[in-house]
């Protein structure tokens, strides 16, 4: 009986590893000095207050973004979200400004809490423009406009896009562009799929008075060559960053009206199939050939960046 006893305990707990590798990736170093929420079923989540307010909005759109990724990834992702503030975003986060969502390779996503730095930089900034410009926004951000909604609400659905594909890849990826393209294309998939279709306008309408505006200044990068070299660059200026993030969010709506939720699993599946640490490091050439192989010509014609590089490169 004791024997028995043994071999199953032994036997359980043999099992129970093997669950916890596949489904426990989560880094819980990175969640010292916050507090448990415990504010969804479906995740974990964690801040650096104890009751942080207003984030139903957010937590429901993770968690009816985490039932679609499943559904069309195929997954059941365990992942913490780490909500934290201005004066101890250095602290958890990768790089500035305070409140630009972002996500670490082993499971945790970071999003701002209360008024982010990010955001408010970016309401001032619509502040100078006229009245009419922003009209629309505030029908779906509200009056005063409260862009913790995009930062925080919408973007949050980007982040945990990247999470379905690091859980898969190593952490080298063949181009920042790609991830960044491939989160753009989650973000508007899962949006796209909510019945209540307000997260969509939210980062459509801030998205494409961005665009229209063009009231980015001076840019110091442009290029995708620049986006690979000068990335951390490129982040820490949220401004830079944003603007090649509406790009790649105007190429992410247009190959999902065409293509659906098919192309962004393929796209998932690029990802992972092309990872350096299968294939190595692929050149220009190369990359591009094993594009035209996967995705067709007509995607590839879309990827076509405006923006070239220049002899100066
Ligand atoms: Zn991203």
């Amino acid at each position: 009986m004791r024997i028995l006893f043994v071999l199953v305990f032994a036997g359980f707990f043999v099992c129970n590893s093997c669950n916890q590798q596949k489904t426990d990736w989560i880094d819980r170093s990175k969640h010292e000095g916050l507090h448990n929420i415990t504010l969804s079923d479906k995740f974990e989540t964690y801040a650096t207050e104890v009751q942080p307010a207003n984030l139903e909005n957010t937590i429901k759109n993770l968690e009816l973004a985490k039932a679609y990724f499943d559904k069309i990834f195929d997954e059941n992702l365990n992942f913490a979200v780490l909500f934290v503030d201005n004066q101890n975003w250095d602290k958890y986060a990768f790089t500035p400004p305070p409140g630009m969502p972002q996500a670490h390779h082993e499971g945790n996503i970071i999003l701002g809490i209360n008024k982010s730095v990010m955001a408010n930089g970016f309401e001032q900034a619509l502040s100078q423009m006229p009245p009419q410009a922003t009209q629309e926004l505030k029908k779906y951000f509200g009056e005063p406009i409260n862009l913790d909604k995009f930062f925080r609400d919408c973007l949050a659905l980007h982040e945990l896009g990247h999470l379905y594909q690091f859980y898969k890849t190593s952490k080298s990826s063949q181009r920042n562009w790609l991830n960044e393209l491939f989160g753009n294309l989650c973000q508007v998939a899962a949006a796209k799929s909510f019945k209540n279709q307000t997260t969509f306008k939210q980062m459509d309408s801030y998205q494409n008075l961005l665009i229209r505006g063009n009231q980015w200044g001076e840019l110091n990068y442009k290029t995708l060559q620049q986006f690979e070299n000068n990335y951390f660059d490129v982040l820490k200026s949220g401004r830079n960053y944003g603007w090649y993030q509406t790009q790649f969010y105007t190429m992410a709506k247009e190959l999902y009206s065409k293509y659906g939720d098919s192309l962004v699993t393929k796209f998932r599946t690029f990802l992972i199939d092309t990872d350096v640490q299968k294939l190595g490091e692929l050149n220009d050439v190369e990359l591009n050939e094993i594009i035209k192989k996967t995705f067709g010509e007509d995607v590839l014609s879309i990827l076509k960046w405006d923006y070239p590089n220049s002899s100066t490169d």
